[in-house]
C-alpha cells in the first residue's frame, strides 16, 4: 500500500475528479481519503484504482492483469499495517469496555470527573472523525438521556454497552444484550 497511499496523501481530492471515489471511502476534513474512517475493502478498491491509474500513466511491461495477479488480497488486514475503521473500532471498544470493567464498584467524585473528562476528550479526538462526530452528538442528546452514567461500575458498564449498541444499530449490526456486558468484559462466560 505504501506507494499508492503516499500518492493519495499528496493529491487533493479535487484533482482526481475524473475518478469517482470507490463506495465507502470517507474523506478527511482536508479532502484526502481517511484511512481510519474507511473499511479495508473500500481502501483496497481505492488503492486498486490508483494502481490502475499508475499503470496507464507509466509505460511498464506488466499488463494490468498480471499486476493484479501479483498483488495478494488477503481478507484480513496484516497485523503490521495501519488500522482501518473496523480494526480501530474493535481495539477501541476493547479499551472502553475494559475501562468500564475495571471501574470502581462505587466511584469517588474525583474518579467520576476524571472519566467524564476522558470521555469528553475521547469523543473529540477519536481518529475517525465521522465516528467521533456521531458519538459526540449521541452523548449530547438535548434530553440529557445519553450523558455518561458514572456513579458505579454497573451504571458505567451498562452505559458503555448502550453507547456501543447505538453504533451497532447505525451500522446495521446485531445489538448486544447488555445484561451480559460483565460476562463479556469482566468475569468471563459461565460454563
Ligand atoms: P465491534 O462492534 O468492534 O465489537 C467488538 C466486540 O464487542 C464484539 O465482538 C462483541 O463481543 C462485543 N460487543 C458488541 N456490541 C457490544 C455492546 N453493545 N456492548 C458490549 N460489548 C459489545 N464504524 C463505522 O463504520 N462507522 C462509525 O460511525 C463508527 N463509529 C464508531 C464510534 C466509536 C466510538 C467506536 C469505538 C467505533 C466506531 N466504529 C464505527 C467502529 C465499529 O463500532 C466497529 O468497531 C467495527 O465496525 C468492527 O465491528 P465488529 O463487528 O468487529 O465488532
Amino acid at each position: 500500500y505504501k506507494n499508492t497511499a503516499q500518492m493519495f496523501q499528496n493529491i487533493p481530492a479535487e484533482s482526481k475528479s475524473d475518478d469517482a471515489l470507490p463506495k465507502g471511502v470517507v474523506l478527511d476534513k482536508d479532502g484526502k481519503p481517511c484511512r481510519t474512517c474507511s473499511s479495508l475493502s473500500s481502501w483496497r478498491a481505492l488503492t486498486k484504482q490508483a494502481d490502475k491509474k499508475n499503470a496507464t500513466n507509466t509505460s511498464t511491461t506488466a499488463t494490468p492483469a498480471l499486476a493484479a495477479a501479483a498483488t495478494p488480497s488477503p481478507s484480513e488486514l496484516p497485523s503490521d499495517c495501519p488500522p482501518d475503521v473496523e480494526q480501530l473500532g474493535r481495539s477501541t471498544w476493547t479499551l472502553l469496555h475494559s475501562m468500564a470493567a475495571t471501574y470502581p464498584e462505587k466511584a469517588s467524585t474525583e474518579h467520576q470527573s476524571n472519566m467524564e473528562g476522558f470521555l469528553k476528550f475521547f469523543s473529540k479526538l477519536y481518529p475517525c472523525w465521522v465516528c467521533a462526530d456521531d458519538f459526540q452528538a449521541w452523548m449530547a442528546h438535548p434530553s440529557g438521556r445519553n450523558q455518561p452514567k458514572l456513579g458505579s461500575r454497573k451504571e458505567f458498564g451498562w452505559w458503555m454497552c448502550e453507547a456501543h449498541n447505538e453504533v451497532n444499530r447505525k451500522l446495521g449490526k446485531k445489538e448486544f444484550d447488555c445484561r451480559f456486558w460483565e460476562e463479556r468484559w469482566r468475569s468471563g462466560w459461565k460454563d
